[in-house]
């Protein structure tokens, strides 16, 4: 899912905490003279530069902005839903994800939802609505869960950093245009605008992964993925805004579809262990 690029065109939030991330990133690429390889959490060989810890702040930062320019809901039974979802698979994967998640609804007609490094979360109800049943939308917030538990926004971000000379990013971040769309980008904050295609679908099939096999052990339904995305389908071009620069909604459908052996037998157990989360759609 991704972040509207309004909120990103509205104002210049980002630029304070931006620079100072940068500055450490050229402090660990440059004067330091290291790289780091990890390895996200489907083995997949990722360029990490940027300590984590600054990520998480940039991205609090950002979701304190986003709460100012966005509409958060008043309706408690709206986000009482969104968070009974947040709740049931945060806790069924406790050990895999730690603590200090915050989950935000969003008043929008918008079918979209975001993820935001430090684990931050929002949701717009365009999203709750459209989503047929909770376990649909449990998808969708497994799905983001994965985008930080990937460091997705780091990864993204250091990328952008090896692909660029360091000082000349900086002049060019200042002077605006394409480098600092690039880099709004990479921070994951950027999903919208169209650009680092090929990365983003990576990204986006990893978090779709991740999220089915939480969401199976909080006692959703993984079926219901598919489901999601063969609804997602239908709207053609006419859907949301996302879906240019996201995997075509029938392939994610397809590919969610032959990842249910991996996910059932984790749906079974958490079943079997009295694991059915009662949230209601409103
Ligand atoms: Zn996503």
């Amino acid at each position: 899912m991704t972040t509207p690029v309004t909120a990103i065109a509205r104002s210049h939030w980002l630029a304070m905490p931006l620079f100072s991330v940068i500055g450490s990133a050229l402090l660990v690429a440059g004067v330091a003279g290291t790289t780091s390889c990890a390895t996200s959490p489907t083995g997949r060989k990722q360029l990490i530069l940027l300590p984590e810890d600054q990520v998480a702040s940039l991205g609090a930062t950002a979701y304190a902005d986003m709460k100012k320019a966005e509409k958060v809901s008043t309706s408690s039974v709206m986000s009482g839903y969104v968070n009974c979802i947040a709740q049931a698979i945060l806790a069924a994967n406790r050990s895999q994800v730690g603590k200090g998640w915050e989950v935000t609804t969003f008043d929008s007609d918008q079918i979209n939802a975001f993820a935001l490094p430090g684990r931050k979360i929002g949701i717009y109800s365009g999203m709750a609505n459209f989503a047929d049943n909770a376990s649909q939308l449990a998808a969708v917030m497994g799905h983001e869960v994965g985008h930080v538990l990937a460091r997705h926004g780091n990864e993204r971000m250091s990328e952008a950093l090896a692909a660029q000379s360091g000082l000349g990013l900086l002049a060019a971040y200042q002077g605006g245009g394409e480098t600092k769309q690039v880099l709004l980008a990479a921070l994951g904050l950027g999903y919208d605008l169209g650009i680092a295609k090929p990365h983003s679908r990576t990204q986006e099939s990893e978090a779709d992964q991740i999220g089915l096999v939480m969401m199976a052990k909080a006692g959703f339904d993984p079926g219901q993925a598919v489901a999601l995305w063969q609804k997602m389908a239908t709207r053609g071009n006419s859907g949301p805004e996302f879906l240019s620069t996201h995997p075509a909604p029938s392939k994610r459908a397809q590919a969610l579809k032959a990842l249910q052996s991996q996910a059932k037998p984790h749906y079974n157990q958490a079943v079997a262990a009295g694991r059915r989360p009662q949230c209601r759609k409103p």
